[in-house]
């Protein structure tokens, strides 16, 4: 198939819920190849029913990231149906233990904020990154949060926001090493969404919460990368 005639495809991880599902709506609306995957089998089969769509355009594939079979298992999925994989959107994450005392949070609580929403992230790159690379194209979007912002840093959530400030460390420097291979890698954040994770209290719509993640995920060739964005503006790390 010619290159211009082959549709980019984009992976995004927990795609079953919340704001993964809605950027898999969008993204297959846009005209993409959608690769909705979760930790839960059931789960993902029935979100990507509810997506409208090309049916033959969307595939639902089990991938929990700190499993690496899985997301290995996942990308031999991915490579024989859809070919190589051309966006991620390195959604998936947790919010382990809101509370306000870093000392108070026991060390697992440390280890499950790091092992979804940074290992997590590093070993979905790590397995499809290259393909990109190679293809000389590719988008990385990692969806980290204003709580990562260390210029802006307290004491909220400790455990999740040294998780999304490394995420964002791991996307300058994972930016700087493809920046001349075709693949822009940026952090975004989506402000606080209406999810199970962001509460009924949330000023924001799922809609709005993706609307950055959505243009950083199909950036032109001379898009930004390395960078950390709301509202598709720069944001101070
Ligand atoms: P959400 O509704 O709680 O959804 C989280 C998703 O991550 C679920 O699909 C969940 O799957 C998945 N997940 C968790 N651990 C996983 C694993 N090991 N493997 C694969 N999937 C896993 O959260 P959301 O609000 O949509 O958040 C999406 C992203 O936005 C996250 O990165 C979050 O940190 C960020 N964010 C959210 C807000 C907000 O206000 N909501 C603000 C700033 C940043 P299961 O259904 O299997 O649990």
């Amino acid at each position: 198939m010619a290159e211009e005639a082959r549709k980019r495809v984009a992976l995004v991880t927990g795609g079953n819920r919340g704001m993964g599902l809605e950027t898999s709506r969008e993204l297959l609306a846009r005209g993409l190849r959608v690769v909705l995957t979760g930790r839960d089998e059931k789960a993902i089969e029935r979100a990507l029913r509810g997506l409208a769509g090309p049916a033959e355009d969307a595939i639902a594939v089990p991938l929990d990231v700190t499993d690496p079979d899985s997301i290995e298992s996942a990308r031999r999925m991915v490579n024989d149906r859809f070919g190589v994989v051309d966006v991620i959107v390195n959604n998936a994450a947790v919010l382990p233990f809101e509370t306000d005392d870093v000392l108070a949070i026991p060390e697992k609580g440390f280890r499950d904020a790091l092992d979804t929403n940074l290992l997590g992230a590093i070993a979905v790159c790590r397995t499809f990154v290259p393909a990109m690379a190679k293809q000389r194209y590719g988008r990385v979007v990692n969806v980290s949060s204003g709580a990562g912002q260390l210029s802006r840093m307290e004491t909220y959530a400790p455990a999740y926001s040294i998780s999304k400030a490394a995420l964002n460390a791991f996307t300058r420097i994972l930016a700087a090493t493809y920046r001349d291979r075709g693949v822009l890698a940026n952090a975004v954040d989506p402000g606080w969404v209406r999810t199970d994770m962001g509460g009924p209290s949330a000023p924001r719509s799922v809609e709005q919460g993706v609307n950055t993640t959505v243009w950083l995920a199909t950036l032109p060739h001379d898009g930004p990368t390395g960078g950390f964005f709301r509202d598709r503006k720069p944001l101070e790390w």
